[in-house]
C-alpha cells in the first residue's frame, strides 16, 4: 500500500485536527457540517475570491490538513458577517469556527503585523487605538476625563493572566 495515501487522507493529515478545533472555545460548529455548500453560496468573501470558501475550509479541517489551515492566509478572509449561520441547515456557525481557527493560528505565531501593533498598544496603553486630539476634546466636552492612562494596570493584569503577553512577545 502507498503509505503516502492511506485511505483518502494525505500523509501530512492529522486525524485529530478536527477535534482540536472543535474543543477550542467557539470551534464546536465544525462537527455539525454536512458539506452542503450553502454557506459558500451566501458568503460575501467567497463571491469575490477563489482563495476562500467556507465549505472547503471546513473540509480542509475535517481532512486534518492542519498546516494548510493554520499557517497560511486562510484564517484572515472571514468578515464575521455571520450570513453563513443564517443559511446553514445544521446551525453550524462557521463565523464562530473562524475565531477558533484564528486563535489556533495565533498560537502557531501566525498573526498579521497590524494586529501585533494593536496588541502592543493594548498592553502599553490599555487601548487598541490611541485617542486622537479631537477625541480628547470631545471627551472633555461630555465631561469625561482626559486622562487616558486610567485602567492600564487592570488591562495589563488581564492580558498577563490570559497569556496574551507571551503570545505577542514571540512576535516582538
Ligand atoms: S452550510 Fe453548514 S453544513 Fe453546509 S457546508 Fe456550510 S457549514 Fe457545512
Ligand atoms: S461569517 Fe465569514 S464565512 Fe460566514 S458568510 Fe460571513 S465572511 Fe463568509
Amino acid at each position: 500500500m502507498d503509505e503516502a495515501k492511506v485511505g483518502a487522507f494525505p500523509a501530512r493529515a492529522r486525524a485529530d485536527f478536527m477535534h482540536e478545533v472543535a474543543n477550542t472555545p467557539r470551534g464546536r460548529g465544525v462537527l455539525l457540517c454536512i458539506q452542503c455548500g450553502r454557506c459558500t453560496n451566501s458568503c460575501p468573501v467567497a463571491r469575490t475570491t477563489d482563495e476562500y470558501n467556507p465549505r472547503k475550509l471546513v473540509e480542509t479541517v475535517i481532512l486534518g490538513l492542519r498546516k494548510e489551515v493554520l499557517l497560511g492566509n486562510l484564517p484572515r478572509y472571514c468578515l464575521s458577517c455571520f450570513t453563513c449561520l443564517d443559511r446553514c441547515p445544521q446551525g453550524g456557525d462557521i463565523g464562530e469556527v473562524m475565531f477558533a481557527i484564528r486563535n489556533l493560528a495565533a498560537k502557531e505565531g501566525n498573526v498579521p503585523e497590524g494586529i501585533i501593533v494593536q496588541a502592543k498598544n493594548l498592553f502599553e496603553t490599555g487601548r487598541v487605538v490611541t485617542p486622537t486630539r479631537m477625541a480628547l476634546i470631545q471627551r472633555e466636552r461630555y465631561g469625561l476625563s482626559k486622562d487616558i492612562s486610567i485602567g492600564i494596570d487592570e488591562a495589563q493584569k488581564i492580558l498577563k493572566k490570559t497569556s496574551f503577553v507571551e503570545l505577542i512577545s514571540k512576535k516582538v
